[in-house]
Parts: C-alpha cells; sequence; structure tokens
C-alpha cells in the first residue's frame, strides 16, 4: 500500500511538473499553438527595382484582413512564425492593417454545402491557455482576442495606433505626410459565433472597438446564410435586426462569406456602402467563396470596395503568380477604383507576407498599371472606403 501511495504522489508530481513545464512554454512563447498548427515565415522578399521602390514609398499601402489575433505571440517582435508582426509591416512599407477576430474554425471548409459546426478554436485555446471564459463563450472569447489588438498598441509607444473613426484615420494619415513613421490598425470580426446570433452583443463589440462583421462564415448562421453553407438562402430576420443594430451603431457588414443571395438581401437594407474584405471573382477560380461577377460590380458601383484573399481558395493557386493573375481579373472585372488587398494573413499558408508588398507594387507596374490604378489597389480605396464608413 505504502509504494502504491509514493508512485502516485510520483505521478502528480510530474504531471504537476508538466503542466507548470507547458505553462512556461506558452506564457514565454516558446511553445504555442502557433508552433503546432500555423504556418511558417516566409524568406525575406528580394529586393524590387528602383521605380517600384521609389513609387512604393509615396504609397498609403493597407491590407484589409489579418487572422493573426488568433495566435499567441508578441506582434511587436519580428517572428519566424506567421505572415505578419510589426517590424515586418514597416519592413513591407504598410500603413494600414484590419483585423478580423475568428472565435471558430470548423474541421470541413473546402468546397459547398457545409454543416459542419466542429470547432477546432477551443482546444488551441486550451493548449494556449486564454482566460476560461475565452474557451467557454464566443463573446468574451471575440473580446479576449481584440483586447489584444488594444494592448500591442499600448505597448509601442504611440507608434500602432487604433482607429475607431474616420478622424483617427485621417489624423494617422497627416502624421505619416508630415514624416512621422506611425502604423494604423482596426478590428472586425470574422463570422458571426461572437455575437452569440444576439445582435444586442454588437454594442459590446463596438465598444470593444470592433468596426466591421460578417454575418456568417462556412456554414448557414442564424443572421444569414454562407457562400459555403447548405441552403444558399438569404438574410433572416433576425440577421436583419443585426445590420440594422450594426448600422445604427456605426458598424459595416463584411459580406464576406455571405450567398449571393444575403448579399442581396443587405445591399437592399444597409447604410453603409457594401465591404467584403476578402474574396474572388468566380469567372476567374470556381469556389463558393468567389463571387459572381455581376455581384462584385454592384458591391463597386455602390461605392463599395471588394478585398482580394491570397489563399488558394481565392485565387486558384499557391505561388504568388496566381495571386497577380487573380488581382489582374479583379480589376478588370470591377476596375482599379474597386478593389483592395485581403490576404488573410497567418491562418494558411499564403506566398506573400505582410513584408512583400513591395513586390505587388512591382508585378503591378510590370504588368502595365500606371501610377494612380497601383495607387488605389495598394491601399487607396481601402483609405477611402474606411474614410467614409468608419464612425465620424
Ligand atoms: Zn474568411
Amino acid at each position: 500500500m505504502e509504494t502504491l501511495v509514493s508512485f502516485g504522489g510520483w505521478i502528480a508530481l510530474a504531471l504537476a511538473g508538466l503542466v507548470i513545464l507547458w505553462t512556461v512554454l506558452v506564457r514565454t512563447q516558446l511553445l504555442t499553438a502557433e508552433h503546432l498548427f500555423g504556418t511558417r515565415a516566409l524568406p525575406d522578399p528580394p529586393a524590387v527595382s528602383g521605380l517600384a521602390k521609389e513609387l512604393h514609398k509615396r504609397l498609403v499601402v493597407a491590407d484589409i484582413h489579418a487572422d493573426t489575433l488568433i495566435w499567441r505571440r508578441d506582434l511587436l517582435r519580428r517572428s519566424t512564425l506567421g505572415h505578419f508582426d510589426f517590424p515586418r509591416m514597416a519592413d513591407g512599407g504598410v500603413a494600414l492593417q484590419g483585423f478580423l477576430v475568428v472565435t471558430e474554425a470548423p474541421r470541413e471548409v473546402i468546397g459547398g454545402g457545409l454543416t459542419d459546426k466542429s470547432d477546432r478554436l477551443t482546444a488551441l485555446g486550451v493548449f494556449d491557455q486564454w482566460p476560461a471564459r475565452a474557451i467557454t463563450r464566443q463573446v468574451d472569447r471575440a473580446l479576449y482576442l481584440g483586447s489584444k489588438l488594444e494592448r500591442h498598441c499600448a505597448r509601442s509607444q504611440g507608434r500602432i495606433r487604433m482607429i475607431r473613426r474616420s478622424g483617427d484615420l485621417s489624423e494617422l494619415l497627416n502624421r505619416r505626410a508630415g514624416g512621422e513613421d506611425v502604423r494604423g490598425v482596426y478590428l472586425g470580426l470574422e463570422g458571426a459565433d461572437g455575437t452569440n446570433y444576439d445582435p444586442r452583443n454588437f454594442q459590446r463589440l463596438f465598444e470593444a472597438g470592433f468596426r466591421m462583421s460578417e454575418l456568417c462564415h462556412y456554414t448557414d448562421t442564424p443572421f444569414a446564410a454562407s457562400s459555403s453553407g447548405h441552403s444558399l438562402g438569404g438574410l433572416t430576420p433576425l440577421g436583419r435586426d443585426a445590420v440594422k443594430m450594426m448600422d445604427e451603431l456605426g458598424m459595416v457588414v463584411d459580406l464576406a462569406h455571405a450567398s449571393p443571395r444575403t448579399i442581396e438581401d443587405v445591399l437592399a437594407i444597409a447604410a453603409r456602402p457594401p465591404l467584403v474584405t476578402h474574396t474572388g471573382s468566380a469567372s476567374c477560380h470556381d469556389d463558393p467563396k468567389c463571387l459572381p461577377d455581376s455581384l462584385l460590380r454592384e458591391v463597386v458601383a455602390r461605392g463599395g470596395i471588394v478585398g482580394l484573399g491570397f489563399v488558394p481558395d481565392y485565387v486558384g493557386g499557391t505561388e504568388t503568380d496566381a495571386v497577380m493573375r487573380a488581382l489582374d481579373h479583379l480589376v478588370r472585372v470591377v476596375g482599379p477604383e474597386g478593389v483592395a488587398l485581403g490576404s488573410g494573413f497567418c491562418a494558411l499558408p499564403l506566398p506573400i507576407a505582410v513584408n512583400h508588398f513591395p513586390l505587388i507594387t512591382e508585378a503591378l507596374l510590370v504588368r502595365g498599371y500606371d501610377e494612380a490604378a497601383t495607387t488605389r489597389i495598394m491601399g487607396g480605396n481601402a483609405v477611402r472606403y474606411l474614410l467614409s464608413a468608419l464612425p465620424a
């Protein structure tokens, strides 16, 4: 009996030791879920031509879709993981980055007719030792993941600024024009699980700095039908309440992942010009998440913008060339005044990281785009859109 107790004691001690080791590794970010399941940093990009370098320096470059906040990582430090951190943002000459907070990640994400409601982020949150409330409750998860951005800004000594209102963005542009080394970031919600499908929760999200939200992700939701979902229906009555609530608060409906009918329904009632943070043209690459050209044109005709996602689902390949072909195609469909960059940093393997953005400027010049069109695509459209859509 005595041997058995001491054996059990040793097991308990070993387990306690493992928990302490795991805690130390996660808290010091030496071993996090991103090391196990995330992407590795890409090699530094080759130098671009003098002409591209000179133009890129003068542009206000913006990307409207990074998923980086799901990971436990200090974004003020250069990392060997993912596609984004603030030192690499500076290297890439990027002025403004939009972050979309993901609060669920089902196993099935490819193709259409999806109904899988599983959530791999819960296990990720346990491994990365999120606060218990962020593991168990979707609204708290969104608030917790979003609050990381605020903390990064607070520690940046004013160099990284949270954009909540159009005035914040104007101020950022003025400071940059005056030669200050400052960059902007803002928050949105990917999918809508983070609202727990109660439109009143948009109020809490708005107060926490969220300025846009999708209505669905890979599957149909109580708000709306997804482009990858089962019904291919439209906005539900509760979804209409959600859009109304967002309009009242000053939040933008992000139409990424919405079914074509959902998009038509939102276009009919939303007060703000439409936004699709990440998609592609279905006539370039056939995926349920890519939109028909007629709908892309309608979004832009109403003063909206369309961000191109860089993942293969949107561009049909894993090379930089595939991204550039899809970008070229999208510009031919909607014109240079409607296109933005909606990368999808840090979620899935991509050929382009934030420090590679001068390569996109160079590729546009090589493809014959003039300075005005390049300026718009690289960030001018995104900035114009946000100046008009963010609350005053
Ligand atoms: Zn997405």
